[in-house]
């Protein structure tokens, strides 16, 4: 059994459309715990250097405007499996083709606006978490 922490972004056409806590109770129910979270706006700054792999490509620019645009949440989430978990718990990228179920399917409006990020592996968690909290921020749960 391994516990992991992965970090989570509910993104703002979710806050918009008042989803935080339908989409906290997805994780809840999937047995993942939020040990940490906390409400931000994103500058430009902040954005496009979370999303520094993604730099160059042809929706950057989209994607940084898109998380800017409004508040998001911030959390991590830690539970057995976490990081893939989550992944398979948010659904594919694009929401026409993430399964029946998933966030992504019930929520996401369209590839931009897809409602949540989670980190794609264990060193990707580790950056992200880094990059939103100080570690005393974050609350063991046991
Ligand atoms: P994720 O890990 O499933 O979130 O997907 P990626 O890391 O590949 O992409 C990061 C985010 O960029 C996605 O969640 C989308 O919001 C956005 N994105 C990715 N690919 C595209 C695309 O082809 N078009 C647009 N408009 N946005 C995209
Ligand atoms: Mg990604």
């Amino acid at each position: 059994m391994t516990i992991e922490r992965t970090f989570s972004i509910v993104k703002p056409d979710a806050v918009k459309r008042n989803l935080i806590g339908a989409i906290y109770q997805r994780f809840e129910n999937a047995g993942l715990k939020i040990v940490a979270a906390k409400m931000v706006h994103l500058d430009s700054a902040k954005a496009q250097g979370f999303y520094a792999e993604h730099e160059g490509k042809p929706f950057f620019d989209d994607l940084v405007a898109f998380m800017t645009s409004g508040p998001v949440m911030v959390q991590v989430l830690e539970g057995e499996n976490a990081i893939v978990r989550y992944r398979e718990l948010m659904g594919k990228t694009n929401p026409e083709e993430a399964a029946c179920g998933t966030i992504r399917s019930d929520f996401a409006l369209s590839m931009r606006h897809n409602s949540v990020h989670g980190s794609d592996s264990p060193e990707s968690a580790a950056r992200e978490i880094a990059y939103f909290f100080a570690e005393d921020e974050i609350c063991p749960r046991g």
